[in-house]
């Protein structure tokens, strides 16, 4: 396991696999089991809290699956699937923001960025067509036109 979660300074950046980028913006509360929960939502606070929040891009184990249960030995077995399905995402997010892995930038810009283009169906679509948590994630319902606002994603 990871031994710790990134509090958002620039010299210990949130770690955040790139799907991970759309998933912390769709999120409301639902998980795979408390812990994830909690931890989910400390991370949403630390990125919310101050203008120190940067992040880490990455497409392995972030500071998300820390506390997960699929997490095993840094490698998500979410499914039989998972492995290639979590990194294909990761990769496609990666590419279409075109940030390598490895960059640290704050959490403002990135989201920023993130969110000018998966503004749209084709390209959510791309990463998110396979998770089975559409019909809990905020994000996802909002660009595929499933819910009405208000729609309260705010990173500094
Ligand atoms: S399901 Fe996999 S990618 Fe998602 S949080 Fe858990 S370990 Fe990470």
């Amino acid at each position: 396991m990871l031994k710790k979660t990134g509090t958002g300074d620039f010299s210990n950046p949130i770690k955040i696999r790139a799907h991970h980028l759309l998933c912390i913006q769709g999120f409301q509360g639902y998980g795979y089991s408390r812990e994830f929960e909690e931890n989910m939502w400390q991370i949403i606070d630390n990125l919310n809290a101050t203008d120190l929040s940067y992040v880490k891009i990455t497409s392995e184990c972030d500071d998300i699956c820390y506390k997960c249960p699929h997490n095993q030995d840094n490698t998500c077995n979410e499914s039989s699937l998972s492995k290639s399905h979590v990194v294909d995402m990761d990769r496609i997010v990666l590419e279409k923001i075109r940030v390598d892995e490895g960059f640290i930038g704050k959490s403002s810009v990135i989201f920023e960025k993130v969110n000018s283009i998966f503004n749209n169906i084709k390209n959510l679509q791309e990463v998110c067509s396979k998770c089975f948590w559409h019909s809990k994630c905020i994000y996802y319902q909002k660009i595929m036109n499933l819910t009405s606002p208000p729609y309260q994603i705010n990173y500094k």
